[in-house]
């Protein structure tokens, strides 16, 4: 599986990532990328910018480099038990695109699997929201079937983070379950880095294979294709100037 761009990546500017924005555009254009999402942390994440950082990324930095379409986006952090994110109502506005994650730094201690699930489906009500990020993550599981037809009712893709394995260990079991459902209640899914340095920019392996065991069709996976991720977001999020092609 080719990805057509990596909808989850992050700068020098969270302060736990080492690279910039250009040299992950750069490494996109040189992975034959045709759009890369930069989706930096939410500002409750400890070092992450300032809710005005979200504010101007539209207006700051160029749609299209080096080949490649920038999407402008975040990794909003839930931080309660009713869905709230950290980027204010007046960010989300401004993204194209936005991922909400639970982290351990920011969402309540000791919360238990059916307070989650409700998180994570008054999380699925908020039509900002785009995309569910590293759901499998072994410290956050939630009752998965109810949540992902919540997801689907919400009309939001569900990633599969490469990162998991590694940041999250013991995500596999539940990633590839959270894939079989996705499949089966046909809730769209993204093949994701979470890159926190420019190599890693693509290096979506693990998710792919996930995917690929869990018998997921290529069209129900959005960032195969350019047309497909881009139609599905302006269809959601109404942006007007993102390139047909
Ligand atoms: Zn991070
Ligand atoms: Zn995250």
């Amino acid at each position: 599986m080719k990805i057509a761009g990596d909808t989850h990546t992050h700068t020098l500017l969270c302060q736990h990532a080492y690279s910039t924005l250009l040299e992950n555009i750069r490494a996109a254009a040189a992975a034959g990328h045709r759009f890369m999402a930069t989706t930096e942390h939410g500002p409750a994440m400890p070092g992450a910018p300032h809710e005005w950082y979200f504010e101007n990324l539209r207006k700051a930095v160029p749609r299209e480099m080096l080949g490649v379409v920038v999407i402008k986006g975040c990794e909003a952090d839930v931080m309660d038990l009713a869905g709230t994110l950290d980027v204010p109502e007046s960010g989300l506005r401004k993204l194209d695109l936005v991922i909400a994650s639970m982290h351990r730094l920011t969402f309540p201690q000791d919360t238990t699997p059916e307070e989650r699930t409700a998180a994570w489906c008054a999380v699925a009500e908020n039509p900002r929201v785009d995309v569910i990020g590293h759901l499998g993550d072994p410290r956050f599981e939630a009752d998965y079937e109810t949540v992902i037809r919540a997801f689907r009712k919400g009309g939001q893709a569900v990633e599969l983070n490469a990162s998991s394995p590694v940041s999250r260990p013991g995500s596999e079991k539940n990633c590839l379950r959270i894939a079989a459902l996705c499949k089966e209640y046909g809730v769209p899914l993204l093949l994701s880095s979470d890159a926190h340095f420019c190599t890693s920019i693509g290096e979506v392996g693990p998710s792919a294979a996930i995917a690929q065991e869990a018998g997921v069709p290529e069209e129900q996976i959005l960032n195969l294709d350019y047309r497909r991720f881009r139609d599905w977001l302006c269809a959601r999020q109404g942006i007007e100037d993102l390139p047909e092609e």
